[in-house]
C-alpha cells in the first residue's frame, strides 16, 4: 500500500477492475489539514533533472562567482523568465542557468540547495537525473560533474539524512555515438575520492554497454 492506494483483490477480467481503489477513511480527512499532512508525509522524489533546479539567485550568485555573463539583468527578469511559453524559451533558460557551472564546487552548491529543500519537503530518497554533455560540450570535464554531485549526494546522507542517487541522461539529438563519446572522457578515481571515481566508472561502463548494443565505436 503506498499513500492509501490499493489494487482490488478480487477481479473479473475487464479493463474496469484494474482501477485502483483508496481507503476511504482518507475522504473524513478536513480539507485544511492535508496541506500539512502532505508536508509532513515522507516523499520519494524519483524524476528530478537537477539542471532544472537551479534558481534565479544561484543562477546569478554562480555567474559572479565565475564571471559568466549571462543574458538576464537581474534576478527579478529571469525569475519573470521562468513563465516559459514554448519547449525552445524552456531551453533558453536551461542552458543560460547550465552555463554557470564550471567548477566541481558549482555542481556541488547547485545539487545541495535542492538536497536542502528536498529535506526541508520531508524527501527522505532523491534520484537527481543529470546531463554530462550539457557540461562536456562546454569543455567541464565528467569527472568535475560527477564528483561535484557525488559530493553532494554523500553528505545528503550524512548531514540531511537524505539518501540521494545519480541517474546520467544523454542528450537523445547527440544520437548513440554523442552518448558514448562522452562517457569516454578521462575520470579520475583519485580526485574525487574513490566512491566518486567508482560512481563514474560505473556510469561510463554503463554508457559503453548501450553503446556496444548498438554496434557502435567511440
Ligand atoms: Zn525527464
Amino acid at each position: 500500500m503506498l499513500c492509501g492506494i490499493t489494487t482490488q483483490q478480487q477481479f473479473a477480467p475487464t479493463m474496469t477492475d484494474f482501477r485502483p481503489t483508496y481507503d476511504k477513511s482518507f475522504d473524513r480527512i478536513a480539507a485544511d489539514r492535508l496541506p500539512a499532512l502532505l508536508r509532513a508525509m515522507p516523499k520519494a522524489e524519483l524524476h528530478m533533472h537537477i539542471e532544472g533546479s537551479l534558481e534565479p539567485e544561484l543562477i546569478f550568485a554562480l555567474a559572479q562567482r565565475n564571471g559568466v555573463s549571462i543574458p538576464y539583468a537581474s534576478v527579478e527578469e529571469l525569475r519573470k523568465a521562468y513563465a516559459f511559453t514554448n519547449l525552445q524559451s524552456f531551453l533558453d533558460i536551461y542552458y543560460a542557468g547550465a552555463s554557470v557551472l564550471l567548477k566541481e564546487q558549482d555542481f556541488y552548491d547547485m545539487a545541495w540547495a535542492y538536497l536542502e529543500r528536498a529535506a526541508a519537503d520531508n524527501v527522505v530518497h532523491t534520484e537527481m537525473f543529470f546531463d554530462p554533455q550539457t557540461h562536456t560540450a562546454r569543455g567541464v570535464p565528467m569527472e568535475t560533474v560527477v564528483n561535484g554531485l557525488h559530493r553532494a549526494c554523500t553528505d545528503a546522507r550524512s548531514k540531511l539524512g537524505v539518501s540521494a542517487a545519480l541517474i546520467l541522461c544523454f542528450l537523445r539529438h547527440l544520437g548513440g555515438l554523442g552518448a558514448r563519446g562522452g562517457a569516454h572522457q578521462p575520470l579520475d578515481a583519485g580526485g574525487g575520492g574513490a566512491q566518486a571515481g567508482a560512481h563514474a566508472a560505473a556510469l561510463r561502463a554503463l554508457a559503453h554497454q548501450l553503446g556496444a548494443q548498438r554496434g557502435l565505436t567511440p
